[in-house]
């Protein structure tokens, strides 16, 4: 797993969103097929995937076989590709700390 930067997330999320589906949360089987299972995440602890509890920021149109996760009480976003066939995965890529980062930017802002 790799840890980014808020602003390298960024430009892989822009990136990301031509490919991204329209309501990410919208998917009920995508939820039943991988609520349970354990991802990585850039915090450090594994975190369960929970269906209707863990926030899907994004998630790939065709074929569900990517999407960005957050656990509601973690602070990082989490780019997740799911692996295997019969026993699938949440395998993290690469995780960012998107929460100090949207902090900083309200404090440039004079907020
Ligand atoms: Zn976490």
């Amino acid at each position: 797993m790799e840890i980014l930067d808020f602003e390298e997330y960024c430009i892989r999320l822009e990136k990301l969103t031509k490919l991204g589906a329209k309501n990410p949360d919208a998917d009920w089987n995508l939820k039943l097929n991988y609520s349970g299972k354990d991802f990585k995440c850039g915090c450090g602890k594994n975190h369960k995937f929970v269906a209707g509890v863990t926030h899907i920021l994004w998630r790939r149109a065709i074929t569900s076989g990517a999407m960005i996760l957050n656990d509601p009480k973690c602070d990082y976003a989490c780019y997740i590709e799911i692996k295997g066939v019969f026993t699938s995965r949440l395998e993290t890529i690469y995780s960012a700390n998107t929460k100090s980062a949207m902090d900083e930017m309200i404090k440039e802002r004079g907020g």
